[in-house]
């Protein structure tokens, strides 16, 4: 999962796209990229690996070389967390076709990624492209380029007809225009903002929240399989290019996008509420009690409330997290997690000892944090640790984005409740049932993949997928 955004129509784009990735630094941390469209420059780039405020400064205007950027109305940005591909800062984001004058920026993942290449590299004898992103920007710009060059929207035609994945991108052309799009079943998000007080000022981003933080008032879901084209002259176009069964992924709501951010016109705050109220639910069923409610922090707080409240069980912040260290999901190897989770959580002894406690977290996926705060929990004198997920079990890969490309490192792959709290080393586990969930994101139709094994995309070329991505993964634990 990565943060997508571009803005056109105000001069300091840069500084404005800047502030929207700091705003989703949540979505990837392996490094990020800011790419503006000079008038006489061309394509301005700048990427670093990283957390974006240890790389990036706002731009000043006494500085000579800042003030020509500052002048620019146009400006692309990505944040990345990596899927496809290892985590080589040469992988960070915009990528720029220059033969095409264009640029883009990606979040998601293509299922036929492999498939695609081979027969790149095979029509055009080279090694490129080197991720699903760069295959993305090479199919784009070959329509563009193409004699008798299509419209915009026949070459976005060409790249859903292409591509199988989830996919939400946003990019630039070297005269100023910016577009955006989103797979066909709408697995990623993008939305699009506009200023109620000057409509010539178009955003677009992977989630409401960056863009309501740069003055944006007025907001709409890209929808599935729709692309926006706002031209050099500010005029928008849209389109619907192919229509599919929407299914956005459920985990946007769970667990990865912010708090304060809405998407597909449900709140993330009300959703995580709610899958607390319905999760409590599933506790009363299996006749639990305890004495104290407490949310693994930051995801679950509202839910582990809202749960708290319904049951009547006092909630309590037994876990203090070191706001220093990172989102320990999105990191890139399992040794970098487990000790993240260490230097992480510190509990409040005194509270948790001789207690029964209820630990509500957004899901269990690997296990290795629910495992970690068991142990910690362990050494507290806990009494009984009940592991509550809002999240049914996670039992099948992510092919769209989410780092979990192989069933057998999921922990609640192939066994029963019993025995994942065994392997947990908890007193019980209880996760939310796939009707609470739906119940609480509100959607027609959602994607389930990873907790019913039934995609809304074809996955035939998914074992490429996987075995690749394992590799990569091999590669990156090596660095690390
Ligand atoms: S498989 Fe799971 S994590 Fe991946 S897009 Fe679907 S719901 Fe989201």
């Amino acid at each position: 999962m990565c943060g997508v955004v571009v803005i056109r129509g105000v001069k300091g784009a840069y500084n404005l796209a800047l502030s929207a990735l700091m705003n989703l630094q949540h979505r990837g941390q392996d490094g990020a990229g800011i790419l503006t469209v000079n008038q006489n420059k061309g394509f301005q780039l700048k990427r670093e690996p990283g957390l974006i405020s240890n790389s990036f400064q706002p731009l000043l205007k006494n500085q000579t070389a800042d003030a020509i950027i500052l002048n620019d109305t146009v400006a692309l940005g990505h944040t990345r967390y990596s899927t496809v591909g290892s985590n080589d800062p040469n992988l960070l984001q915009p990528f720029i076709h220059k033969g095409a004058g264009l640029a883009l920026a990606h979040n998601g993942n293509l299922v036929n990624f492999y498939d695609l290449k081979k027969q790149w590299v095979n029509d055009y004898e080279t090694k490129e492209p080197v991720s699903d992103s760069s295959m993305l920007l090479n199919l784009l710009a070959q329509k563009l380029l193409a004699q008798n060059a299509p419209s915009f929207f026949n070459a976005v035609d060409f790249v859903m007809h292409e591509c199988i994945g989830g996919y939400a991108i946003v990019g630039v052309l070297d005269n100023g225009a910016i577009f955006g799009f989103r797979d066909p079943n709408g697995i990623r998000p993008l939305v699009l903002g506009v200023k109620t007080d000057n409509e010539s000022v178009y955003g677009m981003a992977s989630e409401s929240l960056p863009l309501s933080f740069l003055g944006f008032d007025r907001f709409t879901d890209i929808k599935p399989g729709q692309a926006i084209y706002i031209d050099e002259f500010g005029q928008k176009h849209e389109k619907i290019i192919k229509e599919s069964t929407v299914s956005p992924c459920m985990f946007e709501w769970v667990y990865f996008a912010r708090v304060e951010s809405t998407i597909n016109d449900r709140a993330i705050y009300q959703a995580r509420f709610d899958l607390g109220v319905n999760l409590a639910k599933a506790i009363q069923e299996k006749q639990i009690t305890a004495d104290v409610v407490c949310c693994v922090p930051e995801t679950s707080r509202i839910s582990a409330l809202a749960l708290a409240q319904t049951l009547d069980i006092p909630y309590r912040e037994l876990l203090i997290k070191n706001r220093y260290i990172n989102r320990t999901f999105i990191l890139d190897s399992g040794t970098a997690r487990a000790e993240a989770i260490e230097y992480k959580l510190f509990p409040i002894q005194s509270e948790i000892k001789d207690k029964t406690c209820i630990i509500v977290d957004d899901s269990i996926v690997r296990g290795t944090t629910a495992a970690q705060i068991v142990r910690i929990l362990r050494k507290c004198g806990v009494k009984k640790v009940i592991l509550a997920s809002t999240c049914p079990p996670i039992i099948s890969p992510c092919y769209y984005g989410l780092d979990f490309p192989d069933s057998k490192e999921l922990i609640s792959y192939q066994k029963t409740d019993q025995e994942i709290a065994r392997d947990l080393g908890a007193n019980e586990v209880v996760f939310q049932s796939l009707h609470g969930l739906e119940s609480s994101l509100k959607q027609k139709h959602l994607c389930t993949g990873c907790i019913s094994g039934s995609y809304p995309t074809s996955i035939e070329s998914a074992t490429n997928f996987t075995n690749t991505r394992k590799n990569d993964r091999k590669v990156n634990e090596k660095i690390l």
